[in-house]
Parts: structure tokens; C-alpha cells; sequence
């Protein structure tokens, strides 16, 4: 599966976790401010941590020292609460300038700055002569300052513009105190505290390699705490207090800023994320990969152009024309999708298309409206225009007027690959673009164990060839789902079919709550069967070349069933009890892939839905590319074990309108163009490798192929 939201969050990787878990049986940690002998071995684990951090970003302890967070946003919070402005001015700051000024104590940040760092304002407001929301111009000549605060992004998370380091050196020599917020950088790519000396650094674990979250770091040069002297404390923080004065001696370094117990589980985990960094060959590596991977996703998003040859991709990127290098941009790319005319598709649009490829991205502002505002071109007026027409962060409405509120975000991380690329090329050709890709190609090349799509629908047809049944969840028996296809309708001893027979389609078989009843519906008429066995007796039918046994249910059924087909000798029949088999034709389940359904949909221009219900399918899965179902051998769904047997071959009847019955030739077209010179294959049919009492599939069950 495509996951490329890795700037909202890395994954662990399967190994990872597996050694984690071996880890774990050594996990009986405790608090690790007792001084008993598990308490003892907490502390050195979190000792031995920090110690890990300070290597891996090249950093010695006599420079830096490293106290634990939850995460990024609260190492700033850290900085800001406690950094010692020393305000002149009496009045509370109600303004943010967009210049940097000469001997004031001020809290500057830059435009394209996390939500978390411009929130750091509300708290710093009434303790500095400014506050300034600056671009990198300001960088070209800093005002000299004391006791004011600088927060540099290091990386954008917006677009992945990298920000130049050697301007923390700068902003110090001018008296400023820098904190860099990593968060983004880090993701993918080293940080040298030994070249880059900033006073602060921000960051979040999860953000590097995935698990454990809940768990970041505030790195402090050295001194440098003495810009931020706690003006608190709690639990684990102070050397000497008394409760009922306002006297108290807070501890030194980590010791003073590590309020209440930690996350000393979390802690104790990060040394395995490190593991995991370096096993991928460590990050230079992984920054490698990742850039190659992006700066080729770059090339192919940014020349795809439609019939009338106007770009498809709006890209958001510092040069929109070529792919920044390494030291200028990471491993982001941040788009929106635009129409042959030049309007915009919505990023909810794309989200959803991107869903039912299996490709995992994030849209919206991605918490950056800074950045947003700049690349998007949304002016303040706008923005409060916006509001009050009801936009709000994570809504649906991601066009106003025509323009977009937001984009889509694709980032990479250590386990992106190139088929990443093919799969998002196949999404927006197909379904932006309009032109007819080489699914065959791309079948074939992308791997379709990486994929876990999800089962999204389930239906069974209780009478062969008549109308489905929609359920959440069907019990699995040695037939199949339970009631499918143990009824079919024939007439002087012939099977009827749809092919023959298209008004079956209006006829809906449905099975009561209580299992007693088949409830049969057909032109405003409604029959109840008794689905108790009788004793009736049985008779030996073929059914597509398969002997069953089978037993004839009523008199008064056949006869309802004569008039509102209008027809004579009709007889509903059904499968013995213990039958291994139903009147299905070939294996018990059908199952297809709803972006394969999506691809013909675009083609033909029938709702996806519709298109579903003419497949005639047991199983709808959600998260894959569009045909690659057709590559695969086994599979299990939440545990129960399938084969595939075959492919399944249409023919006509996929014509018909379920709702009329007219058959409308367009769709078996665009199946005929798709497959060229294949046979007409849609979906795959499958069988369970060894039946279980008791089982059942539900909706939203994962499937993992194999
Ligand atoms: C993710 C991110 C943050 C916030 O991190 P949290 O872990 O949510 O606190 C801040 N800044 C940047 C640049 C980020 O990418």
C-alpha cells in the first residue's frame, strides 16, 4: 500500500516491531524517581537514550544535553514559557509585525511555520517589546538584539523547503537565541549538532521512525538553559522546596524541565527506532533514497498535461519548474489537480479517488497556514471570507469560489518505494487525466502483497440470478455465505438466468432478521417461504454441469411466482441440507476491487455503485490499484484462508440495468477496449482452503494477500 503521508507520521516497520517485541519481555520498568533496583534500571535505559539521541545527531554531552518531551509541541511550549524576554515596552504586544527590530526583546518566527510554533505568541505576548512573523529576507540583515527568541523551521512540512542552516550562526551573532523547530527535517534527512549549533532543538520521535509516540525531545545547548530558568515546577523537578512558601531550588539540566513521571516506557523504546534507522543503512541513506524517490514523483507529477496540453498538476514547491536539491528541499510534494479548463479539482476529491487506490495522503493545510496562504495565493480577506462562509479546519469544503482552501500532500519515508510513483501516475491518468494507461504493465510490476485493502461491501443472492442482499456481515458455511444461492427458479425443469430471463434482476430475495422466512419481493408483490427444512423429497438436478441434489419447495410459491413473472410451470427449488454445493456456476465467492470498478466508471460514465451491482460480486475490497487483483493467488481475511480459482469471464449479462433490466452495451465496451486482446475477465473467484464452523466476514475486515 502506497502510504505517503510519512510527514504526518513514519510507520514502524514489521521488524521493527518484532524487535521491540522481543525487548518487551525485558520491559518491567518503574518509576524512575524511586531509587529500588527496577527504578534504578529505568533511569539508566532514559540515561542510556539521551546518550543515543546526542550521537545520532552528532552531538557531544560537554555541548548539548537532551530532556524529554511528549512531543515537538511541547519542547517549544518549554522554550516560550519559560524564555527570559525582558520586556521594555509596557503595553501588551496586539500586533505582529512582519519586520525583525534593532535592541527590542521580541519572539520572531518565520511565515511558513507549524500551527504549534505560532501558537507559542498567546504565550509570550505580554513578556516582549514585539513579536514578528518574518520571510527569509529578514535573514539578509539581522538587527542586533539580547533576550529575544528566534524559532526557525528547519524543513517545511507544508512542501519540504529546507531552510538554510548557517542563518541560526547568524541570528546568534546578533545576539538572538534560536530554537530550530526539526520536526519536519528530521523525518528524512541528518542534523549535525556539531556544524549547526542552535540553542534549541525541537523535535518528535514518531515523526523519525514511527513508534513510540508520545515521546519527543527538547536538545539544549549548553548554557543555553540559563535562557530559559523555570520559573516552575512539579513532581521530579525540584531540588528543595517548602509547601507553604514560595521558596524552591529547581534541579539542573533535563532534571529541571522533566515535569512529573514521563513516558519512561516510550523513552526506553527510542533506542530501537535508532536500531531501525540504521539497519535502512542510516539516514544519509534514507534521505538518499527518499529525495530520489520524490525528485522522480516531482518529474512525472509536473509534466502531465491534459488533451489540450494545460498542466494537470498545480505543484507547490519554492521553484515549480524543477525539483530543488538535496540541500534545498526534502522528500515533500504538495499539489492540487486541476481540469482541462484550468478550475481545480477539490482535495477531498482526490483524497477519495486516493482512497480507493490504496494511497495513503494527507490533505488540507497540513496545520502550516503560513505556508498555505503563500502557495495557494489566499489573501487575509479571503481567509475571513472563508470563515464566514463556514470553512474549518478538516471540513469539506475544499474549493471556495473555485479556489482551493488546501492541497494534497504526498511525503515519503524509509519505506517508499518507486512503485509508489506508478501507482499514483496510474490514479491521475486515469482518473484526471482521462487517457487509458498500460494497466497491464503496471499490474505486473506492482506487488500486490503490499497491499491490505479492506472488504467495503458483502452481498449474497439467496435465488440464483435474482437481486442481491446487502449485509454487514454474512456467516461463512461449507456452501459459502450463508442462504447464498441455495434457491434458483426453474421453469419445466430449466434453470432460469438472468442472461435469459434480465427482469430476474427485479426480483429481490432477502432473508428475514430471524432467519426463519426467504422474504421474496418482485413488482410491489411480497412472498414469505418458510426456511425450515421439510420433508419434501429430493431430486438430482444438474446445474452448469454440476449434479446437486436439490428438493421443490411449494405449490403456492411456484404459483406466485407464475404470475408475477407471467409465466407457466415456474417452480422454486432449493439445495438439500447437507449439499457441499449452491447453484453458484463456479466457486462460491466473487470478489472484485472497487478502483478497478472506478477505472471502468470513468470510462463509461455509470455511477461506481451501479457498476458494483452489475458485477454481481460477493465481496467489494477498498485499497488497492485498479486490476492488480488479477496477479493474485491466496489470500486471508481476517484469518480464514482463500485460493483463488479463476478469473471470472463476462459476458453480456454485466448489460443489464438492475433497476429496468434494459441492457446498455457500454459497459462490456469498455471492459472489450480495457482488456484488448485478453479475455473479458472482471474480478477474481475464490474458494476457502479449509472450512471452519463458525466463521463469518464483516465489513471492514482486512484482507492480506499472500
Ligand atoms: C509535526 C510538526 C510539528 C508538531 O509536532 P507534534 O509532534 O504534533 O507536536 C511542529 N513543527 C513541524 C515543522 C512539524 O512538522
Amino acid at each position: 500500500m502506497p502510504y505517503l503521508d510519512n510527514a504526518g507520521a513514519a510507520l514502524p516497520s514489521k521488524r521493527q516491531l518484532d524487535e521491540l517485541s522481543k525487548f518487551r519481555n525485558d520491559m518491567i520498568l518503574a518509576n524512575p524517581h524511586s531509587r529500588h533496583s527496577t527504578a534504578l534500571k529505568t533511569k539508566q535505559l532514559m540515561n542510556s537514550a539521551r546518550l543515543r539521541v546526542l550521537q545520532y545527531f552528532n552531538a557531544s554531552s560537554d555541548d548539548y544535553f537532551v530532556v524529554f518531551t511528549y512531543n515537538t509541541t511541547h519542547s517549544l511550549k518549554i522554550v516560550a514559557e519559560n524564555f527570559k524576554f525582558t520586556r521594555t515596552k509596557t503595553e501588551e504586544v496586539s500586533e505582529i509585525s512582519n519586520i525583525l527590530y534593532e535592541n527590542q526583546s521580541q519572539f520572531a518566527y518565520l511565515y511558513d511555520s507549524h500551527h504549534s510554533v505560532i501558537g507559542l505568541r498567546n504565550f509570550v505576548k505580554n513578556r516582549v517589546d514585539s513579536i514578528s512573523c518574518v520571510s527569509e529576507n529578514a535573514f539578509e540583515n539581522i538587527p542586533n538584539t539580547s533576550n529575544s527568541l528566534f524559532v526557525l523551521t528547519a524543513m517545511s512540512n507544508f512542501c519540504g523547503k529546507k531552510y538554510d542552516l548557517d542563518n541560526i550562526a547568524k541570528l546568534q551573532e546578533k545576539g538572538w537565541s534560536v530554537c530550530l523547530d526539526a520536526a519536519s527535517l528530521v523525518s528524512t534527512a541528518p542534523l549535525d549538532l556539531k556544524k549547526y549549533r542552535p540553542n534549541f532543538v525541537a523535535l518528535s520521535f514518531y515523526k523519525m521512525f514511527g513508534y513510540p509516540t508520545g515521546v519527543g525531545a527538547l536538545i539544549i545547548r549548553k548554557n543555553s538553559e540559563q535562557m530559559i530558568p523555570k520559573n516552575s515546577f512539579a513532581g521530579g523537578t525540584v531540588q528543595s522546596v517548602e509547601e507553604d512558601s514560595f521558596y524552591f531550588i529547581s534541579k539542573d539540566l533535563e532534571d529541571a524541565y522533566e515535569e512529573g513521571t514521563m513516558n519512561f516506557h516510550g523513552i526506553a523504546a527510542i533506542q530501537h527506532g535508532f536500531d531501525e534507522i540504521e539497519r535502512c543503512g542510516g539516514i544519509k541513506n534514507i534521505q538518499n533514497k527518499t529525495y530520489s524517490i520524490a525528485k522522480q514523483m516531482f518529474k512525472m507529477l509536473s509534466t502531465k498535461v491534459h488533451e489540450n496540453g494545460k498542466q494537470v498538476v498545480e505543484i507547490y514547491s519554492q521553484n515549480s519548474s524543477e525539483f530543488g536539491t538535496q540541500d534545498e528541499q526534502g522528500a515533500i510534494i504538495t499539489f492540487n489537480i486541476k481540469r482541462p479548463d484550468g478550475g481545480y479539482y477539490g482535495y477531498n476529491e482526490v483524497e477519495k479517488i486516493c482512497a480507493i487506490f490504496g494511497i495513503e495522503i494527507r490533505t488540507g493545510c497540513f496545520c502550516n497556514i503560513g505556508a498555505c496562504r503563500k502557495y495557494l495565493g489566499i489573501s487575509h480577506e479571503m481567509i475571513q471570507n472563508n470563515q464566514r462562509q463556514g470553512k474549518r479546519c478538516g471540513d469539506e469544503m475544499d474549493l471556495i469560489d473555485g479556489k482551493p482552501t488546501g492541497a494534497v500532500r504526498i511525503s515519503f519515508g524509509r519505506q517508499s518505494e518507486e512503485d509508489d510513483i506508478l501507482v499514483v501516475e496510474n490514479m491521475i491518468d486515469n482518473c484526471f487525466v482521462g487517457s487509458m494507461a498500460q494497466f497491464s504493465q503496471v499490474s505486473t510490476s506492482l506487488k500486490i502483497h503490499n497491499y491490505s485493502p479492506e472488504v467495503v461491501r458483502l452481498c449474497a443472492f439467496p435465488i440464483k440470478s435474482c437481486a442481491s442482499e446487502t449485509k454487514d456481515s454474512f456467516n461463512l458455511t461449507e456452501r459459502g455465505f450463508e442462504y447464498d444461492r441455495d434457491f434458483m427458479i426453474v421453469q419445466s425443469g430449466i434453470t432460469l438466468s438472468l442472461k435469459t430471463h434480465p427482469e430476474l434482476c427485479r426480483i429481490s430475495a432477502t432473508i428475514s432478521e430471524d432467519k426463519s422466512m426467504l422474504e421474496i419481493k418482485a413488482f410491489g408483490e411480497m412472498l414469505e417461504y418458510p426456511l425450515k427444512y421439510s420433508n419434501n423429497s429430493e431430486q438430482e438436478r444438474f446445474v452448469c454441469r454440476n449434479k446437486i441434489s436439490t428438493i421443490s419447495c411449494d405449490e403456492k410459491t411456484n404459483k406466485w411466482l407464475d404470475n408475477v413473472l407471467d409465466m407457466q410451470n415456474c417452480q422454486l427449488v432449493r439445495v438439500t441440507n447437507d449439499s457441499f454445493k449452491s447453484f453458484v456456476n463456479e466457486s462460491p465467492f466473487l470478489l472484485i476491487n472497487e478502483a478497478s470498478v472506478h477505472i471502468l466508471s470513468q470510462i463509461i460514465n455509470i455511477p461506481t455503485s451501479e457498476i458494483i451491482t452489475r458485477f454481481r460480486s460477493n465481496i467489494v475490497v477498498r485499497g488497492m490499484p485498479p486490476f492488480i487483483e488479477d496477479t493474485a493467488k491466496h489470500l486471508s481475511i481476517e484469518g480464514i484462508n482463500f485460493e483463488v480459482v479463476d478469473k471470472c469471464l463476462r459476458c453480456e449479462m454485466i448489460c443489464i440495468d438492475p433497476d429496468t433490466g434494459v441492457k446498455d452495451p457500454s459497459l462490456i465496451l469498455a471492459l472489450r477496449n480495457f482488456r484488448k486482446n485478453q479475455k473479458l475477465t472482471f474480478g477474481i473467484y475464490i474458494r476457502q482452503t479449509s472450512f471452519q464452523q463458525g466463521t463469518s466476514i464483516n465489513i471492514g475486515d482486512m484482507v492480506q494477500f499472500n
